[in-house]
């Protein structure tokens, strides 16, 4: 499948970061569709069906909160919200609506790309993983449990590799703790971060180069984890 398949639904209604993303979504050749406002946005998403869909959270009309809440009622398409950096608490709101990731502005273009991308293929993969984790020198077979590194053999715990396999599911993407602790220890567990915390901190010393300086399971302060593979 080839990127120039791809639609993406820009909902922004400052016209200058439209015209910068329609401008970086079309140099890597995806088809960009604009609206305004959320109202249109959800007209367009519903009339276009979109790959994926980047939501401001400040919209005239209403909240991207909203918007991605009435989506997501109808529609499993990936959703990225573009949010200011003073809007913490609407980006949890975003993520508790069905948001699949974040991007803070001003954004940059690498890191744009990389989200669009981490998105996209959410999408096609839809819930299969791929089973074969690269982290740098490490290989992490996930249905066979087994890891390597440059030193030879990891040994990784039970709760380790589910909580990687949770993270594997959306490579690229943000993951709450809410959804971490729910997956690997279950909905009993919620709000058991203690646990989640020492797991991350024991598997950071087994496939980071410098646990202190994560490169691969990266902590996104007061909202959970995304995994970086190659
Ligand atoms: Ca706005």
């Amino acid at each position: 499948m080839t990127q120039a398949m791809h639609q993406v639904l820009v909902v922004e209604d400052e016209r200058d970061i439209r015209n910068i993303l329609r401008a970086l979504l079309e140099t890597e050749h995806y088809r960009c569709i604009e609206a305004e406002t959320a109202a249109r946005g959800e007209i367009e998403a519903r009339s276009h069906k979109p790959d994926l869909i980047l939501v401001d959270l400040g919209l005239p009309d209403g909240n991207g909160v909203d918007l991605i809440r009435r989506i997501r009622a109808w529609s499993p398409v990936p959703i990225i919200v573009l949010s200011a950096r003073t809007m913490e608490e609407q980006k949890i709101a975003a993520l508790d609506a069905g948001a699949d990731d974040y991007i803070t502005k001003p954004f940059s273009t690498p890191e744009l790309l990389a989200r669009v991308r981490a998105a996209l293929r959410r999408n096609v993969r839809n819930s299969d993983q791929t089973p074969l984790l690269r982290l740098g020198a490490i290989q992490i077979d996930l249905t066979r449990r087994e890891s390597r590194g440059p030193q030879g053999e990891l040994r990784l715990t039970p709760l380790e590799y589910r909580v990687l396999e949770s993270l594997a599911r959306h490579t690229g993407l943000i993951v709450r703790q809410a959804q971490l602790i729910r997956e690997v220890w279950g909905p009993e567990r919620q709000g058991d971060t203690g646990s989640l915390r020492v797991c991350i901190k024991n598997l950071r010393a087994k496939i980071e180069p410098d646990p202190r300086r994560p490169k691969y399971l990266v902590t996104e302060a007061g909202l959970g984890y995304r995994l970086r593979a190659d």
